[in-house]
């Protein structure tokens, strides 16, 4: 019968989920301080140069107006802006984290809402549309692990979608802008469309193939960082709620402004004089599109619960997923360990501690005592009481070894029915009496096995580590020739090796 454990190991390193495709959380700070001074003076002066470019560019777009640009196209005029801050801000989002976009495209939008004469208490909440869209993205790439490289089908679509999304919520702020800067009502849907149309198409035809061609880089050098990476991953929950929570009030918040600054500038209007069922018109459709801002806004709140449920119903599982993993894992770990009938050591892993209790003892020139074991006779005990009879025997055998040896000491199941005993730090002398003590014990009592007393002796060699032993293998064999004298001898005893 064949104890050894099988050559090759089954136990699979567990390896994190998707981890390789998760945006990294790398938020400034904590970036700073973990580069080089070099990176450090690198990545921020790289970062601040980009905040200095988006400022010169955005100045331009304003200065020159390259707002709600019209362009003929298949018979319909379509509205572009170009805007190249937010592409800039999207790219740095996309490959370090939110914060790194999210701030830069906040200070820009915010200083030039200020230079083009926005009140300051609407620039502050004007400057939030651009970090939501941004927010958006970074959330759909957290939400979907995909790889930001845009190598495959999968990847190039679901950028697509978010880039429409994120332009529509980026483009939050353009009912604000138009309103604050007393633009005319003809004006709003060209600057509108041309905000979140402008954003989508520039954020396919720039953002997406120079996140692609830099994500390569990108990704290696911050593979350097993988225990910060790993660090992050456990606050990808925190970061989902928060963004979560940022794009649901962000919408809501929006809305809410665009459609107040609406209303009350028609309610201007109707005071010069319309005519009684337009201005009757009027205050319905207002009300109207205030019954549907607070529908929406229900919509939008539950959704975004409902969102957050199902993001912790689903790590929930995967959590779930991995400790059964884990844990099955160490199983087959133990299971290749040890020996399945008696639960010992089985031959394999013996052989590894019998390698390291040599190398001790060597070591240290405390003495270690090997104790090898057979029972007697065995093949009667199975011809005459059958197997199930003989591995009863075994099993008892095994269990008299565990009760009278120490913590330190390892019994080992090596072949059918032959085990060896690892007594560290023993002497010889030592190593007899426990062999003699474990004899008697065995031949004074009598297995009582299916209604029959069995009766069963076994054999020893008693071998200790000297300096002039050679190797593991040479201990070993004087613990076998001990006991083959043993046996030779007439068996049921004790024998010292020479
Ligand atoms: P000796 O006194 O010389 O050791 O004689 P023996 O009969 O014990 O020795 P031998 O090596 O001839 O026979 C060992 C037997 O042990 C043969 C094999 O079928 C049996 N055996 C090995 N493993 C198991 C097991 O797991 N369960 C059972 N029931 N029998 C086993
Ligand atoms: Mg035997
Ligand atoms: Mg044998």
């Amino acid at each position: 019968m064949n104890t050894d454990a099988p050559e090759s190991s089954p136990v699979l390193p567990l390896a994190a989920p998707d981890a390789a495709l998760r945006p990294p959380v790398m938020t400034p700070w904590r970036l700073w301080r973990v580069i080089s001074r070099r990176e450090r003076c690198c990545l921020f002066g790289g970062w601040l140069f980009s905040l200095l470019l988006s400022l010169g560019l955005g100045l331009l777009s304003v200065v020159d107006d390259w707002s709600g640009i019209p362009l003929q196209f298949g018979g319909v005029t379509i509205y572009i802006t170009l805007y190249p801050a937010l592409l800039i801000s999207l790219w740095w989002s996309l490959c370090l984290g939110w914060w790194w976009g999210a701030l830069q495209a906040y200070l820009t939008t915010l200083v030039l809402a200020l230079y083009a004469g926005m009140a300051w208490q609407w620039a502050i909440l004007f400057a939030f549309a651009d970090p939501l869209g941004v927010a958006v993205m970074v959330l759909g790439f957290r939400a979907l692990p995909m790889l930001r490289g845009l190598r495959s089908m999968e990847s190039v679509v679901h950028f697509i979608q978010l880039s429409f999304v994120g332009s529509i919520f980026s483009s939050s702020g353009a009912l604000i802008w138009t309103y604050c800067n007393n633009q005319p009502f003809s004006e709003l849907l060209p600057i509108w469309q041309g905000w979140w149309l402008g954003f989508f198409l520039q954020n396919l035809l720039l953002v997406g193939p120079v996140l692609s061609l830099s994500w390569l880089v990108t990704d290696r050098w911050l593979s350097r960082y993988i225990a910060l990476k790993s660090a992050a991953e456990a606050e990808s929950r925190h970061l989902i709620v928060l963004l979560l929570a940022l794009v649901s009030v962000g919408a809501l918040v929006y809305g809410y402004l665009s459609l107040s600054l609406g209303s009350s500038l028609l309610l201007g209007q109707l005071q010069h004089g319309l005519p009684p069922d337009i201005r009757h018109a009027a205050l319905v459709m207002t009300q109207t599109g205030w019954v549907f801002f607070w529908v929406f806004a229900l919509l939008v709140l539950f959704n975004a619960f409902f969102a957050y449920r199902l993001f912790l119903h689903w790590q929930g599982r995967n959590q779930q997923l991995l400790n059964a993993l884990k844990q099955s894992n160490a199983y087959l770990a133990q299971l290749v360990r040890l020996d399945g009938l008696t639960g010992l050591l089985n031959r394999r892993s013996g052989d590894e501690v019998l390698q390291q209790e040599w190398l001790r003892s060597q070591r240290s020139g405390l003495q270690a005592v090997l104790i090898m074991l057979d029972i007697d006779h065995f093949k009667q005990v199975n011809d005459e009481y059958g197997h199930d009879v003989g591995d009863r025997v075994i099993e008892r055998v095994a269990m008299l070894l565990l009760e009278h040896t120490r913590a330190i000491d390892t019994a080992i199941r090596y072949g059918g029915e032959e085990f060896l005993l690892v007594l560290p730090q023993t002497t010889l002398e030592g190593g007899m009496q426990l062999a003699e003590r474990l004899r008697q014990q065995m031949a004074g009592r009598a297995l009582h096995c299916n209604d029959r007393e069995i009766e069963v002796t076994i054999s020893l060699g008693v071998a200790a580590t000297s300096i002039v032993m050679q190797d593991k293998a040479a201990w070993v064999k004087q613990a076998d020739m001990a006991l083959y004298k043993a046996k030779r001898a007439g068996r049921n005893r004790v024998v010292e090796a020479d």
